[in-house]
């Protein structure tokens, strides 16, 4: 594929084009575009259908076209704010679908995804037609009634939407790319809603896209979201962008030498200038401090071979130019938690310039570009799934660990925290513990389990005694000190239990949950049934986390539970919670109930 497909040529333009306004042309040019149909504009899906067979040259076309025909029957009359017939918009975000290489059901769950929010069409109506793959795509990005829900419409609908993806996460494909094309012609909104736009897509979509490794999409939301929000700051990047001298030249001296330099070494790769998009100049701008847009100038280089190959490239071109120091960075044998592969170093390159240096096999590219979206555009591929056997979904199975015990506002809450932090990967145990940024050893030790976390007293950070409300770093190797520990010496009036004060310093959803549990056993006795329930079943939310499960139905909670011989889930729940009942034990019977069912 096209490695220089950069900033933005993936899915087109990042930004909305102001096409003229039929009624600022000339008379003439305004008959021709209401009369005429000139070349493909006679067949509104045949750019659609051209990419789509671009990618997938057996797709069916036809099933395009029925699903294109409805959208459009049920959303005549529908004008956007921009003055466009609707199905403009649908058929936009088909297209950036297609563009991903997507499959067909994705295409046309896209066409049709405004159709039961906006129109008469029902979702009965759509499952006849459609069946049931297209209904579940198109219900889980379907908003809940405001005039129903209220206020609490908005989280209701993301935790929907996050559900709903747990199943397929083709739905949250269908929404990024609806959002997409909604920021994209947002200069039709009032500025007040572009904002307000614009700044919750950045807070849980963009973040969401990047979670699911698709770079290709991200960078055009990143791009379009500055756009919105940082007008000033996009012009002069862009400005930057479009009028550097000598640039394109030293990019091309560049890649020739690397080509050179990985030759004599007997690699075989391909070499391409990559230009940053305008969201990470900022980034970089902004974090540096530069007065005028900071860019260096970055190449990428995609080895035909093993992950092996991409070592002997990066010693081909650091023996050509000098590395610079604490620059080089190992995503292959550490990869980020989306999955993301490549090796990244600065080099101190021709005429003394700085060059960044990507360096990835083929297949890491397609991971890194397309992210949960490569097994759709490459289903043919020998590997579909990623051979490091990690799965860019794990993070959503345990998202909808927790959804399950907080209302939606808290859900959305929470999700917004744990999506805005980075997240770091430490070692305990022999094991590795993905936690927010900046997480504490109490989080560590809740995560490890409830009891660990109530009764940690001490912690080590690579083999050092350190505070319990150190923050810990990438890559930190650190054991946790409990009280039932039989190796520690506990103080005879030291106090026990988790502190009030660990509240103000942990960051993970699940510590500052449990030890509000701890302090609302501790001093309310009588807490309600209603919440020994959801702390009951928070924790085995937790405990299934530790077994990388998650939990999307009730069902085999409820058959457990009647097995066990609870009068029903809830006695059950209340149970775990009050500890008569061993949340490992439920977790491993419930987890052979769902894998062998009989
Ligand atoms: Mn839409």
């Amino acid at each position: 594929m096209d490695v220089d497909a950069g900033h933005g040529a993936a899915l087109g333009r990042a930004l909305p084009t102001q096409a003229p306004a039929a009624k600022d042309l000339p008379l003439g040019k305004r008959l021709r575009s209401f009369l005429s149909f000139p070349g493909n504009d006679e067949d509104p899906v045949a750019k659609l259908t051209k990419t789509h067979r671009g990618i997938h040259p057996s797709a069916d076309a036809g099933v395009l076209r029925r699903s294109y025909a409805i959208a459009e029957n049920m959303h005549r009359g529908q004008m956007r704010k921009s003055g466009d017939p609707y199905i403009t918009h649908p058929l936009a975000v088909a297209q950036i679908c297609a563009e991903l290489g997507m499959d067909t059901t994705t295409l046309v769950a896209a066409l049709l995804h405004d159709t039961v929010e906006d129109t008469s069409y029902t979702l009965e109506a759509l499952h006849s037609d459609f069946g049931p793959e297209v209904t579940h795509l198109v219900d889980g990005v379907t908003k809940f009634d405001k005039a129903f829900y209220g206020k609490a419409a908005e989280a209701e609908t993301i935790r929907k939407m996050i559900v709903a993806a747990g199943k397929d996460v083709r739905v949250l494909v269908i929404k990024l790319a609806d959002r997409l094309h909604n920021m994209r012609t947002l200069d039709a909104r009032s500025p007040a809603s572009r904002a307000r736009i614009a700044t919750a897509t950045l807070d849980v979509l963009v973040p969401l896209c990047d979670r699911l490794g698709i770079q290709a999409l991200k960078r055009d939301l990143d791009d379009v979201v500055l756009y919105h929000l940082e007008p000033d700051s996009y012009a002069r990047i862009d400005d930057h962008v479009q009028n550097r001298p000598g640039w394109q030249d030293y990019l091309a001296q560049v890649s020739s030498k690397a080509r050179s330099a990985l030759r004599r070494s007997r690699v075989t790769a391909e070499v391409t200038a990559r230009p940053r998009h305008y969201y990470s100049i900022w980034k970089d701008t902004v974090a540096g401090g530069h007065a005028v847009p900071f860019d260096l100038p970055r190449i990428a280089v995609i080895v035909d071979g093993p992950a092996t190959d991409c070592y002997a490239a990066l010693g081909a071109i650091h023996g050509q130019w000098r590395p610079v120091a604490g620059r080089f960075k190992d995503f292959i044998a550490s990869p980020k938690n989306n999955l993301y592969r490549s090796l990244h170093t600065t080099v101190t390159g021709p005429d003394g310039r700085l060059v960044e240096v990507l360096i990835r096999t083929e297949q890491m590219h397609r991971y890194s570009e397309f992210g949960v979206a490569t097994t759709y555009r490459y289903p043919k591929t020998a590997e579909t799934t990623d051979p490091s056997g990690a799965d860019q979904l794990s993070w959503l199975k345990r998202v909808l660990d927790w959804q399950q015990d907080t209302d939606a506002a808290q859900f959305l809450a929470s999700l917004r925290c744990d999506l805005a932090e980075g997240q770091i990967t430490v070692f305990a145990h022999g094991q590795a513990f993905e936690l927010p940024s900046a997480s504490t050893p109490v989080d560590l030790a809740y995560e490890l389990s409830p009891d660990t976390g109530d009764q940690c007293l001490a912690a080590t950070i690579n083999g050092r005694l350190a505070p319990l409300s150190s923050p810990l770093r990438d890559g930190d190797v650190v054991e946790i000190f409990a009280e039932t520990d039989e190796h520690v010496a506990v103080e005879p009036n030291a106090p026990r239990g988790p502190r009030k004060e660990w509240l103000g310093f942990v960051k993970s959803s699940q510590a500052q949950m449990q030890i509000n549990r701890y302090f609302d056993e501790k001093n309310e006795p009588g807490m309600s049934i209603a919440d020994k329930v959801k702390l009951g079943r928070a924790t085995i939310g937790l405990t299934l986390r530790k077994h990388d499960r998650g939990l999307a139905s009730e069902v085999p909670l409820r058959r457990l539970a009647e097995e066990l011989g609870y009068p029903d889930l809830e006695t059950m729940l209340v149970a775990v919670c009050e500890r008569n009942l061993e949340p490992d034990m439920v977790v491993e019977q419930l987890i052979a109930l769902v894998d062998h069912p009989d």
